[in-house]
């Protein structure tokens, strides 16, 4: 059987690539993916923030917290002498963020992107798509591939013909966002960018109707 795709061109490529890395980390349908497990495959050590020697205790306080809403981690672009590339996330942005983070890094390994340096990016993913430039500080792919890997990795941590039957059954962005194990803000996101928007608004007014 077919799976069913969002409805626009480019989402319905992303959409696939996702259903691609879901299939090849053998979850089913509903089942929420760890990006931990896949890390492995795509050849990225997950280095705790905590085990970084070399920062300053000043460093280590800024960027958890002054600085804690302008990095969420990334890729070193040289890989070590087995291959493996380090990855750091952002501690302060909690499991959540950490998984849509992580998610990016494979997506950009599994799409065959090539990095050109080390960079640390700063998003939010509410606004990603028309993202002001200051919020980013450096980028270390060119702006298509950022994209790709942020879309195919939100597509693999929340898929669309999943999404869409709890939209229609009037479950809340919350809750869909335990399930998934992701933040609020990525599944709302999906939402939007899978015109499910309208529906799910309407679901939640028929809801609020019946109480
Ligand atoms: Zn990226």
């Amino acid at each position: 059987m077919l799976n069913p795709l969002p409805p626009s061109e480019k989402r319905k490529q992303f959409e696939l690539c996702a259903l691609g890395l879901r299939d090849f980390a053998g979850v089913a349908a509903e089942q929420p993916l760890d990006p931990f497990a896949l890390a492995q495959f795509a050849k990225l050590l997950v280095v705790d923030f905590d085990s970084i020697e070399g920062l300053s205790s000043e460093s280590r306080t800024h960027l958890l917290g002054d600085a804690a809403n302008e990095w969420s981690g990334g890729a070193c672009s040289r890989p070590l002498p087995n291959g493996w590339r380090l990855v750091i996330l952002n501690p302060a942005h909690g499991k959540q963020r950490n998984r849509a983070t992580l998610m990016e890094e494979v997506a950009h390994v599994f799409l065959g992107h090539q990095p050109n340096r080390l960079a640390v990016i700063s998003r939010n993913p509410t606004v990603r798509e028309g993202a002001a430039p200051n919020q980013t500080l450096a980028r270390d792919y060119n702006h298509d591939d950022e994209e790709a890997a942020y879309a195919v990795g939100a597509a693999a941590l929340v898929p669309y013909e999943a999404l869409r039957r709890f939209v229609t059954q009037g479950r809340r962005a919350s809750d869909i966002a335990r399930h998934f194990r992701v933040s609020r803000q990525l599944v709302e996101y999906r939402i939007k960018v899978t015109h499910l928007w309208k529906e799910y608004k309407g679901a939640s007014t028929s809801l609020a109707e019946q109480v």
